[in-house]
């Protein structure tokens, strides 16, 4: 049992009782330095006050200067949805740190109706600046110099990025078509564990839906396993979810989120996939001691994630309702499906016998193994745009990118399927032309 305090309101701090987790050994002393912003805090009293407050607190700009007047977006089949002079005014000014108020509570009802989570009651949710913004920040919350941090090899190479400038001790678990590796996991802990004169690891880091890069999803047994094996090393769960709605079969497999049962996981959800990757609008599900910090920093940095942007996407899906949002996801899942399946038969009608890859159940990438090449960087760095294909060299997405690397990724979200046709085409010749040159070079 924990008692920890945490600031509610800027004037009042509540001890709040907890029967989940200690979390005092995850916060990094960056976060715990935090302190709440005077002005964010203060300007609770003005979403809760009377019309008649005067208000003198913060250095909000006059909405009266602001150009613009109204707003009306055309959507997708002709409907046109115009924002009430309200929602426009909300929509332009600085807002809460931890979101549009009834975005957040619009998001707190999906994330309730799709994960169930065991403790929804003590649970709570912020709005982000897409899933990157949460991510980064929470590793800011929990990550000191040093510390461990558990993530599967290869990973987001943009989260490799946020990580390499943390400078934690990264324990790297390799992977196979279900996911990371329980066996590897187990045996990695316990040797970051015996090595210990840094401490335990921290956190682990996933994306379980249609990873990016590897395309593949987590087993539901995996899912079970991994969390288990979380419970056991006392890990915090970092669930990336960007593609959770990008799923092809109709079966939906187990969100971490769904299975905490102890306050473990911070679940990250995007928008960017599914509505629009410029509204920059994502969102954190978790235990409140962990969001204080993420919810002090964006305080300190951001201020409030675009207000603008959580107003159109509020708007957007009250004029859905669920049923609109589920047709709408439905529809895109069979457009990424479609290019999926173009992908594939591009893939098959050019790199046969050159590559192998795993069919991807959702998302937008392939992995790609080149089968005579140990090394894709140069070829693609230096040689691929005069060659009139652009993938990304698996190096990038490896903990280790000094070491060669036979993989690439490549998304079929953009390009149509001629384009694809043709880029495998370029890219066959490509290697055929990479391997030519290296043999020549032995
Ligand atoms: N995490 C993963 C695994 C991603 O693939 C991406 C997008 N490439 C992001 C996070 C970033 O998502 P967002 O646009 O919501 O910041």
């Amino acid at each position: 049992m924990f008692s920890w305090f945490y600031y509610l309101s800027g004037r009042t701090h509540v001890s709040i009782t907890l029967l989940w987790m200690n979390y005092s050994r995850f916060i990094s002393k960056q976060s715990s330095r935090r302190k709440p912003s005077c002005i964010s805090e203060l300007r609770r009293a003005l979403e809760n006050g009377s019309p008649s407050l005067v208000w003198l607190a913060s250095g909000m700009p006059s909405p009266e200067k602001f150009p613009f007047r109204e707003m009306t977006v055309t959507l997708e089949g002709g409907k046109q949805l115009t924002l009430s002079k309200e929602a426009l005014s909300t929509g332009l000014q600085y807002g809460p740190s931890q979101g549009y108020p009834l975005l957040r509570k619009q998001l707190k009802r999906m994330v309730e109706q799709w994960h169930s989570p065991p403790r929804w009651a003590e649970s709570d949710l912020l709005v982000t600046v897409g899933n990157q913004d949460g991510v980064s920040k929470a590793l800011d919350m929990l990550l000191d110099p040093e510390d461990f941090i558990v993530v599967p090899d290869p990973c987001y190479s943009d989260f490799l990025c946020m990580l390499t400038a943390l400078a934690p001790q990264i324990v790297a678990v390799g992977v196979d078509d279900e996911g990371i590796r329980p066996d590897i996991l187990k045996s990695s802990l316990e040797k970051a564990i015996s090595s210990g004169s840094t401490g335990i690891p921290k956190a682990l880091y996933l994306v379980p839906n249609s990873c990016n890069p590897t395309g593949t999803n987590m087993s539901e047994e995996r899912r079970q396993e991994i969390y288990a094996i979380a419970q056991q090393y006392d890990l915090i769960i970092l669930e990336d979810d960007p593609y959770f709605f990008l799923q092809f079969n109709e079966k939906q497999l187990t969100s971490f989120l769904s299975m905490d049962v102890d306050g473990r996981v911070l679940r990250f959800d995007s928008f960017s996939k599914v509505i629009s990757s410029g509204l920059r609008i994502g969102c954190v599900t978790g235990a409140p001691p962990l969001l204080q910090g993420i919810t002090l920093h964006m305080q300190a940095s951001c201020i409030c994630p675009p207000m603008l942007s959580q107003v159109l996407i509020h708007e957007l899906l009250t004029f859905w309702g669920d049923e609109g949002f589920k047709k709408h996801i439905s529809d895109i899942c069979q457009f990424y499906k479609d290019r999926r399946d173009a992908m594939i038969q591009a893939l098959e009608t050019h790199l046969n016998g050159i590559c192998e890859w795993i069919v991807p159940e959702g998302g937008i990438f392939v992995w790609l193994k080149v089968l005579h090449l140990n090394d894709t960087s140069a070829m693609l760095l230096e040689r691929a745009a005069k060659g009139d294909v652009v993938l990304v060299p698996g190096r990038e997405f490896m903990v280790d990118s000094t070491k060669p690397c036979p993989y690439m990724r490549a998304a079929y979200s953009c390009a149509t399927p001629e384009e694809m046709m043709k880029g495998m085409e370029n890219l066959a010749k490509l290697i055929q032309k990479e391997i030519e040159l290296q043999s020549t070079h032995k």
